[in-house]
């Protein structure tokens, strides 16, 4: 316990919840611990990733126990791969399903980049993402890929057509990336529109990750309030 309170302070992380998972410090004891795909571990190193950033530090292991994170981290800080990885671990492998991770940003060139570091993620390991750049019919799409990068404005316009352009009932992870943004944008228009992807999401057991450069009281509020047991982890100071 005392070494993993040095983890922590070493790497300026704050965790608020419940049992949160110990930290994994590099790549090779997040394979140990969790099964990790050697080929995800083969395009780490060919990216030239050699250790974890603190808030991967923290947050991957926490996302690879399927618990309901808000993580808080400076912008440039590998927020991108902490939820990526996780991802990329509990899907494992195509499936003709339909989307089973939805992955929604501010704009769509953040959408882009999420969806660019996947490919690189993920290369070899056979999972296939989409981005949405135009609201065309994903009828035709709908079986073809496990994960979906878009912005809110988009998905939320696809959902409300009668009848609605993509299904979402099959998603098992709702990541919200730069989420106090999101919030912060139009008030209570994001939260309209969280409401509504969430009910689209309708299979039982959705999980959900937040991840935000900035603390945002507003954002704390809506996830004690609506993620279960969650946990919280900060990287620097919490009110910073
Ligand atoms: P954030 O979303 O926190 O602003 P990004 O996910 O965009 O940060 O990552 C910032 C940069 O750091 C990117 O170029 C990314 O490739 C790189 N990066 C991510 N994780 C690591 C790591 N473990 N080691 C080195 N560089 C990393
Ligand atoms: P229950 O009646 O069992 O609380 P709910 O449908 O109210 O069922 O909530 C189930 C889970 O989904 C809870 O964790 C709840 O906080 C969360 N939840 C409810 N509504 C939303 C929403 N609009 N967006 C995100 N999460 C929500
Ligand atoms: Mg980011």
């Amino acid at each position: 316990q005392e070494k993993i309170n040095h983890i922590r302070n070493k790497n300026r992380i704050h965790c608020f919840g419940q049992d949160p998972p110990n930290p994994c410090t590099s790549f090779e004891q997040l394979a140990a611990t969790y099964g990790l795909n050697p080929q995800i571990i083969k395009n780490i190193a060919s990216i030239g990733y050699t250790q974890p950033t603190p808030i991967q530090i923290q947050a991957i292991p926490a996302m690879m126990d399927r618990r309901e994170i808000l993580a808080c981290a400076p912008t440039g800080s590998g927020k991108t791969a902490a939820f990526l990885l996780p991802i990329m671990h509990h899907l494992k492998e195509h499936k003709k399903k339909g989307y089973r991770a939805l992955i929604l940003a501010p704009t769509r060139e953040l959408a882009k980049q999420i969806y660019r570091e996947f490919l690189r993620l993920s290369e070899g390991v056979g999972l296939k993402a989409h981005y949405i750049s135009k609201s065309t019919t994903e009828k035709r799409l709908e079986k073809k890929y496990d994960v979906l990068v878009s912005t809110p404005n988009r998905l939320v316009y696809m959902l409300q057509e009668d009848p609605p352009l993509i299904n979402l009932s099959q998603v098992e992870w709702l990541v919200i990336d730069e989420s106090d943004k999101l919030f912060e944008d139009g008030k209570t228009g994001f939260r309209d529109q969280l409401a509504k992807v969430y009910q689209a999401c309708n299979s039982n057991n959705v999980k959900r990750a937040m991840f935000s450069a900035t603390f945002a009281v507003e954002v704390e509020e809506w996830c004690k309030l609506n993620l279960d047991n969650v946990l919280q982890v900060y990287i620097g100071a919490k009110n910073s």
